[in-house]
């Protein structure tokens, strides 16, 4: 996972291809990063935010990134957190997928991300450092061309959470290799107990015909 780094920053300061806005849905601007985003952006992005309609939770919209060293802001509204039991984990996780779906959309090839929800929004840090760290690891499992994924922490709390994920991650993926190797090393053992010759069955004259052997060699 060297395409995956977790540093502690400033995302405005970012120059991936594209930096990510934890935005609320009405993609009009907030606190938080999405405060210091428009803040840096300038007044043109919420200028094109404002065509946009707004964004559903989980989804994510893409503008230019204006007076940003980010050429792109992917818009994606977090969950708020009720409890965990209102679809919470899913809708982040989705957040995350939907940003790249966009991201490989518009040929990027790296892309840097704040810690959605877990500000305002108060999704426990753990559990929202550990579906970010999941899906950026999927998501680079699976596009091995993309380039770089940066996570961007604002604190040392939240980059002790993602990095503490990141070693989580690389343990279970450790596990889960081991597991296949395992699994693949038994498949063969078994196939090649199948391919075996069946043992021959010994005649029942077998006994009398080494024993005769043996009495001949006497
Ligand atoms: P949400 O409403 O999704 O919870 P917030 O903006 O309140 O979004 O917080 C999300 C995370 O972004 C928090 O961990 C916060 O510390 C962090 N954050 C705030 N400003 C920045 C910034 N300039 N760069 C990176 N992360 C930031």
């Amino acid at each position: 996972m060297e395409r995956l780094t977790i540093i502690k920053g400033d995302i405005v300061k970012m120059k991936t291809d594209a930096i990510v806005n934890a935005a609320n849905t009405s993609l009009l601007g907030g606190g938080g990063v999405d405060g210091a985003i428009h803040r840096a952006a300038g007044e043109e992005l919420l200028a094109e935010c404002e065509t946009l309609g707004g964004c559903a939770t989980g989804q994510a919209k893409i503008t230019n990134g204006y007076r940003l060293p980010a050429k792109y802001v992917i818009h994606t509204p977090g969950p708020i957190w009720r409890g965990g039991e209102r679809g919470e984990a899913e809708l982040l996780a989705s957040c995350y997928r939907s940003c790249f779906a966009l991201a490989l959309e518009h040929h990027l090839s790296s892309i840097a991300f704040p810690s959605i929800s877990t500000g305002v929004y108060r999704f426990p840090l753990e559990e929202a450092a550990q579906i970010a760290i999941r899906e950026m690891a999927a998501f680079l499992r699976q596009n091995p061309s993309f380039q770089k994924v940066v996570m961007v922490c604002y604190d040392d709390t939240a980059l002790k959470a993602y990095k503490a994920a990141y070693k989580k991650q690389l343990g279970q993926e450790e596990q889960e290799k081991q597991e296949e190797k395992a699994t693949a090393e038994k498949e063969k053992m078994e196939k090649t107990e199948k391919t075996k010759p069946a043992k021959q069955k010994k005649s029942p004259l077998h006994f009398f015909r080494s024993k005769k052997k043996s009495s001949a060699e006497e």
